[in-house]
């Protein structure tokens, strides 16, 4: 009995593997990276101190117990606010207006998952169905609306209007709170 007819056997099948690895490779490399979540831009450059935070509150303006569906954030008039994420432009209050009555100038992007709010603003500097980038200026912080000084409201919901605590979103350290 001869050995040989083992030989070319093993060849072809080391050929076979070598071509079907060479094959796989460009169609797997694709989903072998994906793509890590989009980091989130802070809405004010510095330090964000928090003023008020997002949950219950005595209302500085009502008197009354109140829910904060937002941070209050710390802000003289005019500091640059942009946008943490992409999106859409979906509503624009303006002071004066029916709406704007509370929120004063206010900005509401739509994200893929979730929309933010500004509100308070002393100037809107985006328009009505504007598609923005993370780091978009989209006004500056103000007092207008219903407000005892200027900061800057920063408000969070779901696509299906479930209010989020924003400090959740960024990483820890972000936002420090005011000592009394
Ligand atoms: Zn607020």
């Amino acid at each position: 009995m001869s050995p040989r007819p083992l030989v070319p056997m093993l060849i072809g099948v080391g050929a076979l593997l070598g071509v079907g690895l060479l094959a796989a490779a460009p169609s797997s490399a694709p989903s072998a990276t994906p793509s890590p979540a989009p980091k989130l831009v802070p809405p004010l450059a510095g330090r964000l101190v928090v003023t008020s935070p997002f949950g219950w509150r005595w209302h500085p303006v009502t008197g009354q117990w109140s829910r904060h569906d937002g941070l209050d954030l710390a802000a003289p008039v005019g500091v640059e606010v942009v946008a943490p994420e992409g999106g859409v432009v979906t509503r624009i209050d303006v002071a004066g207006g029916e709406r704007g009555a509370i929120n004063g100038n206010a900005v509401f992007v739509r994200a893929p998952s979730r929309v933010w709010a500004f509100l308070h603003l002393s100037r809107v500097k985006v328009a009505l169905g504007q598609t923005v980038r993370a780091g978009d200026v989209l006004g500056a912080s103000g007092a207008s609306g219903r407000v005892t000084g200027p900061h800057l409201h920063l408000q969070v919901t779901s696509l299906g209007g479930t209010p989020i605590d924003p400090t959740g979103l960024f990483p820890p350290g972000t936002f420090v709170t005011r000592s009394a």
